[in-house]
């Protein structure tokens, strides 16, 4: 792991103010690391991914986050699409897509539509099998990564059921529209897919589809949400690191910022933070490497704490640099915009909630 954060440290050098600025990743660099494996860092060496755990995968995510949380989410992307299809697709489908997304081609995760955004079960694309061939139409919007991925996993109705149908960019029917300048996140490639009479084998369905729409989504995004709780713990790291340095050399009132103590506090409680997040999202890693009954709500307690803590922190971090930190380009106000997203992405913070509500009231 350590030599691999080493590596994306190169990789990104100062670069990663500059591709916020210009709302793009360079694509060798996406290839570059797809090619390693490391946007799919859990797929098991069989299929050619370094098979990590996801305390290691994690770890590797908050480093990336870290650099750059629009990488950071491409990676995600690429993980979940990777997860999904482990997950759910038939033994030969797992065979040809992983080896390709772990060594360079990329992926999407299309759920949300114009109507189905918290609600995904008001999800409309659908799926109808016409023959060997099936037939594919629907619109979906905000999907990261959708500018530089080769394949796209559409999450459709399909009949009283879902599927997953794995869309090849490049299909007659698929149509991409950019979205225009992002709160945050500006170079994650976000765009809208819009599907119509896309027609493909109905090998492209994971697993044949039929399956329940909500056990579709639940399994994409329990890798989602783990993937975005690190990617905040790297914001997190990154804000300590620049709020600290100038709370130690900026002086005002002939003494060190930190020394004054209502800057200390928001020291305390961005290093807090930080702390509170990385102990959540080891325990939902732990509980994702062992299976454990409680995964669920782990990684659902491990996003929704990262998330809210990562906007404040980020926020606190703003504070504390002041004008120093107020303009386009600087580490701390890209932090700013790219964790505000993170409350709203995988399940809101008033999703988690009513998921953690949900979980406290179960329990006796
Ligand atoms: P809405 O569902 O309209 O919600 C609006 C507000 O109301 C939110 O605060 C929400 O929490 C609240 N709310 C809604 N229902 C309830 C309720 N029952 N109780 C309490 N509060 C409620 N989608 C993809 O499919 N793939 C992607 O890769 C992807 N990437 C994204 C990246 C970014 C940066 C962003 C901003 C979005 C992305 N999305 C993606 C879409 C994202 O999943 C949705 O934005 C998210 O699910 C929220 O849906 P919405 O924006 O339609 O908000």
């Amino acid at each position: 792991v350590a030599t691999a954060a080493a590596a994306v440290t190169e990789l990104v050098g100062d670069q990663a103010s500059g591709w916020d600025r210009a709302g793009q990743l360079p694509e060798d660099v996406v290839r570059k690391l797809g090619a390693a494996g490391q946007l799919t860092a859990q797929i098991p060496a069989r299929y050619g991914g370094p098979g990590w755990s996801s305390t290691d995968s994690g770890e590797f995510t908050a480093h990336v986050g870290s650099l750059c949380s629009s990488l950071r989410s491409v990676m995600t992307s690429q993980g979940m699409a990777a997860w999904t299809v482990e997950r759910l697709g038939d033994p030969e489908q797992a065979a040809e897509l992983l080896p390709r997304l772990t060594s360079g081609d990329t992926a999407a995760v299309a759920f949300s539509e114009p109507q189905a955004g918290s609600d995904l079960s008001a999800v409309a694309t659908t799926v109808t099998v016409d023959g060997d061939t099936l037939s594919l139409t629907g619109r979906k919007k905000w999907v990261t990564a959708a500018e530089y991925a080769d394949l796209f996993l559409v999450v459709a109705r399909m009949g009283e059921d879902g599927a997953v149908v794995v869309v090849p960019r490049n299909a007659p029917g698929v149509q991409m529209r950019p979205v225009a300048d992002p709160l945050g996140c500006r170079a994650a490639g976000h765009a809208e897919v819009l599907l119509d009479d896309v027609r493909l084998p109905l090998s492209s369905l994971l697993g044949g589809g039929r399956q329940p729409l909500s056990m579709l989504v639940t399994t994409a995004l329990a890798y989602g949400r783990i993937s975005v709780a690190w990617g905040c713990v790297g914001i997190l790291r990154a804000c300590v690191t620049a709020a600290v340095g100038h709370a130690r050399s900026r002086e005002q009132f002939g003494q060190p910022l930190g020394r004054h103590q209502l800057v200390a506090r928001h020291l305390a409680d961005l290093w807090t933070a930080e702390q509170v997040a990385t102990r959540a999202c080891e325990y939902a890693s732990r509980c994702w490497d062992e299976n454990a009954p409680d995964l669920f709500t782990a990684v659902v307690l491990a996003k929704y704490v990262s998330a809210g803590h990562a906007a404040k922190g980020a926020a606190a971090a703003v504070q504390v640099l002041a004008s120093a930190g107020a303009q386009d380009g600087h580490l701390v106000a890209r932090a700013y915009r790219d964790a505000k997203l993170m409350e709203i992405i995988e399940g809101s913070n008033e999703m988690c909630q009513l998921m953690l509500a949900d979980h406290a009231l179960s329990r006796r």
